[in-house]
């Protein structure tokens, strides 16, 4: 048996003012064939797999590129024409292949490509042709399209947000298509779409137990695999949306029946499983009323890790206007303001314009006399016993509130992203972090109130209020009335590739 693999990950943010080019995915991750070093992560789950079971010697595998980036703007057409073709022409080169197993996120949009992963399956089952059995692990924080279900054999989301289980899942696809590939069972993928976009997290009730009960219907044999596709609410996609995704062993029309009923029940768990967005001035309220400090507020809207530029002033800025004196803020990315800031050195007072400049969603920048109180030529913050570098950073008083300014982007994860610059966020009564999630782990253990707040930037958590062209409408929360599910048609297998046109 011979066995093709290769990732392409990337989770595109329409509203993000980046555009991501190829050197995003060579500071995260650009691996050609045979150079990706061992070991797991969401997007080379599969690849990893794969390559463990070859060297058992379950088969013989080729494997093809294995690349990521930190989520941004759209990927631009040479960025994403460029990977893509080559992915494919590995592919090519690789023939005859009876499986292939591919890592792609699913929310992935480039210049005149709307639907990435679609459009990469549509031209690898062409190239592959019609009996090789083709695979991918994705992302539930994916906008799953007809194209992608109708062109690949096996699609398997994660389970869990925060993605802890994609070991898991990775074994998962690679058994199915094993045993598909052996002729032992015939997959066939229905998916529907529950007419919702919705935030879940999974380890909170009552999504926990909607989790639970598709890992029951496996167990219990009701279906091959079965899988909640949260969406990405911030991809803007036409297929942007919860949808079920369920295979059979050769059952059409059983896979469609629960695929139905998962939607049903997903657009009933929609409204009861979001948390109710809490706006800036009522959490800074409950923040300064408590009694036991500090609470953490978590700036989600402007998490770069979703792919939001980091340095929105929509927080700082309310702070400022509301006399808030004991509170702490970071990361915010503004490379100008920290050259600035080495430049007048630990001490200075000078004026500055920090933050509010990578495009509409950051706000205005904040204009004031700043403080340096300190400077660090090599920041790092620490997540996971793992250092995760900040660049340059610069940590200044402005109107009362101290911020970390970095010169590289990404999202809040260790205390000591304060701490290292001699800022001591126990000690405040309110501390800012820009990231969505994965601060938790690290910042509840200083304080078990956190709040997550909703206000401007590029994920904004109010889905009603997010300008959006692209999705399919009515959709609950954008449209009055409940979430009406509806199927997701497979496409004629081979349906033509986007952009074949355009220039
Ligand atoms: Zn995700």
């Amino acid at each position: 048996m011979r066995v093709f693999t290769a990732a392409f990950w990337n989770e595109t943010n329409a509203f993000a003012p980046f555009p991501l080019d190829v050197s995003a995915f060579e500071e995260a991750g650009l691996y050609g064939p045979g150079e990706r070093p061992d070991g797991d992560s969401e997007g080379a789950a599969v690849c990893e797999e794969a390559r463990i079971r070859a060297r058992a010697g379950a088969f013989d595998l080729i494997e093809g590129t294995c690349t990521y980036a930190e989520p941004s703007g759209l990927v631009t057409r040479a960025a994403y024409e460029g990977l893509r073709d080559r992915i494919l022409a590995e592919l090519q080169a690789a023939l005859p292949v009876d499986i292939v197993a591919l890592g792609l996120h699913g929310a992935m949009a480039a210049d005149g490509y709307p639907d990435c992963e679609g459009d990469i399956l549509v031209r690898a089952r062409a190239i592959a042709g019609p009996k090789a059995r083709i695979g991918v692990l994705i992302d539930p924080h994916a906008n799953l399209s007809a194209e992608m279900v109708s062109a690949a054999d096996v699609i398997i989301a994660f389970k869990e947000y925060p993605h802890t289980d994609f070991r898991e899942r990775a074994v998962e696809v690679m058994d199915l298509l094993e045993a598909a590939a052996r002729g032992e069972i015939d997959p066939v993928m229905r998916s529907w779409d529950s007419g919702a976009l919705a935030i879940f997290h999974t380890s909170r009730p009552p999504v926990r137990a909607f989790v639970e009960r598709m890992q029951r219907l496996e167990r219990e044999g009701a279906a091959l695999s079965v899988s909640l596709v949260h969406g990405f609410p911030w991809g803007d996609a036409d297929c942007s949306g919860t949808r079920s995704l369920v295979i059979t062993d050769g059952d059409a029309a059983a896979a469609d029946a629960l695929a139905r009923q998962l939607a049903v029940e997903a657009a009933a768990l929609a409204p009861e499983g979001m948390a109710a967005p809490v706006t800036l001035d009522a959490a800074i309220d409950q923040a300064l009323a408590a009694q036991d400090a500090p609470t953490v507020l978590a700036e989600s809207p402007d998490n770069p890790g979703g792919g939001a530029a980091g340095d929105s002033t929509a927080v700082l800025a309310q702070l400022i206007a509301r006399g808030v004196r004991s509170a702490c803020l970071g990361p915010l990315w503004d490379p100008g303001a920290v050259d600035l800031a080495f430049r007048a050195g630990v001490g200075a007072r000078l004026d500055m314009r920090i933050g509010g400049k990578a495009g509409r969603l950051s706000g205005q920048p904040v204009d004031g006399e700043a403080e340096v109180l300190a400077l660090d030529p090599a920041a790092f913050q620490t997540f996971a016993g793992v250092p995760v570098p900040m660049g340059r950073a610069a940590a200044v008083r402005i109107e009362g509130v101290e911020v970390v300014l970095v010169s590289q982007r990404g999202q809040a994860l260790g205390v000591d992203l304060f701490t290292r610059l001699g800022i001591d966020p126990a000690a405040k009564a309110i501390v800012v972090v820009k990231s969505s999630r994965h601060y938790e782990a690290e910042f509840g253990k200083i304080s078990r109130r956190m709040i997550t707040v909703d206000c401007a930037g590029a994920l904004q958590i109010n889905l009603a209020n997010i300008p959006y062209r692209r999705v399919r409408r009515p959709r609950w929360p954008i449209d009055p009335g409940p979430p009406t599910p509806f199927p997701v048609n497979p496409n004629p297998v081979g349906s033509k590739p986007q952009n074949e046109a355009s220039s």
